[in-house]
């Protein structure tokens, strides 16, 4: 099956780039996703890959993306 590379298996925004290719043309393709900045390879497993078979508990939703605790926690200001 022809991977989904137009979907983000982490937030299913569709809203996913090429964010680089292999030296070797043709090898694997790096995807990036522009709402939640997950990136995988076309090569890596489909629970990396497929926005089905990607794990529901590791899910983003976009709407909680401003509201996610900064990690590490930036330090205050001395
Ligand atoms: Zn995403």
């Amino acid at each position: 099956m022809t991977p989904n590379t137009t979907v983000c298996p982490r937030c299913d925004a569709e809203n996913v780039r090429v964010l680089t290719t292999s030296p070797v043309p043709g090898r694997w393709t790096m995807h990036v996703c522009d709402t939640c900045v997950y990136s995988w390879r076309s090569t890596e497993p489909s629970s990396v890959t497929d926005p089905p078979a990607y794990p529901p508990e590791f899910k983003i939703d976009p709407a909680e993306i401003p509201h996610l605790p900064a990690t590490p926690a930036v330090p205050r200001r001395r």
